[in-house]
């Protein structure tokens, strides 16, 4: 099946990439809802939510601080490395990420829309003040949490909650690639998280092929042309090899 979706890929005109948090976890950071997933150790309910945040930001700060310095110590696998390589090839034309650990831009993708955010990003819910995250960390304190602005704010990463609304700017961008695209890879999501899981949907409706690499069965695999269940950073890495050998 490798060659075929080599193939697909080569033939088509306009092919983007729908990624989660699957294609990071040979990064070392788990994804939510596998079984040693992220909502394993932490309860979605009390530290999923913008409710959550606001109600208790010192306890959802110490979940983010496990999450962040996971993120910012890890590395591009393969399969962002594969990704990074077909869009410099010119095959890839976009790639729409749940993630929020900026893996596809370290691995080189250019045309990357940040769905729920990047963690390396801040800012100030009071006066609006961005932040990086490399100021915050020299600055934290584990007994001082949540992190404050000079005008005494509550510093927020730059990520979607559940509860809070999709930059609208990426928001826009998505539906208007899912809508033009003829080929789609959907890599390492569960697509029970919307409106992201939509975009697949929209896609096969407006006639777009979809071809969807995951350890296991989707929300979406009954509209996948072509499902190559595995590791996404074990068949990224074959299927790039295959393009770059088909005539
Ligand atoms: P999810 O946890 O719901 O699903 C992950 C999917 O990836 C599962 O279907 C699983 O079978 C698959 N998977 C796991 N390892 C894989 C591998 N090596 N190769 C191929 N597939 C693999 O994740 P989701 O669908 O992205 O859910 C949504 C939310 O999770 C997003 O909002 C995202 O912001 C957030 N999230 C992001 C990160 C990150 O930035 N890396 C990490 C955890 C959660």
């Amino acid at each position: 099946m490798i060659k075929e979706v080599a193939k697909e890929i080569k033939r088509a005109n306009f092919c983007i990439a729908l990624t989660g948090a699957g294609i990071s976890t040979e990064s070392g950071i788990p994804d939510f809802r596998s079984k040693n997933g992220l909502w394993s150790r932490y309860d979605i309910n009390e530290y999923g939510y913008l409710d959550s945040f606001l109600r208790n930001p010192k306890k959802v700060w110490k979940m983010l601080l496990d999450m962040i310095i996971n993120f910012r110590d890890a590395k591009p696998n393969p399969a962002h490395v594969a990704l990074a390589e077909l869009e410099k090839m010119g095959y890839l034309k976009a790639v729409i990420t749940q993630n929020i650990d900026d893996l596809h831009r370290k691995a080189g993708n250019k045309n990357v829309i940040e769905f729920h955010g990047n963690f390396s990003k801040l800012y100030c819910m009071d006066c609006k003040t961005i932040y990086n995250i490399n100021d915050i960390l020299t600055k934290i304190e584990l007994e001082n949490l949540p992190p404050k602005c000079k005008c005494g704010g509550i510093i927020k990463p730059d990520i979607i909650f559940f509860g809070e609304a999709i930059p609208r700017d990426a928001l826009i961008r998505s539906f208007d690639l899912a809508n033009k695209c003829d080929l789609m890879l959907v890599i390492g999501t569960s697509c029970v998280v919307y409106p992201a899981a939509e975009l697949p949907i929209i896609a096969k409706g407006k006639g777009a092929k979809i071809i969807e690499i995951n350890k296991e069965e989707s929300m979406i695999s009954h509209i996948a042309d072509y499902k190559l269940i595995g590791k996404a950073g074990e068949i990224l890495p074959k299927i790039l090899e295959e393009v770059k050998n088909l005539p």
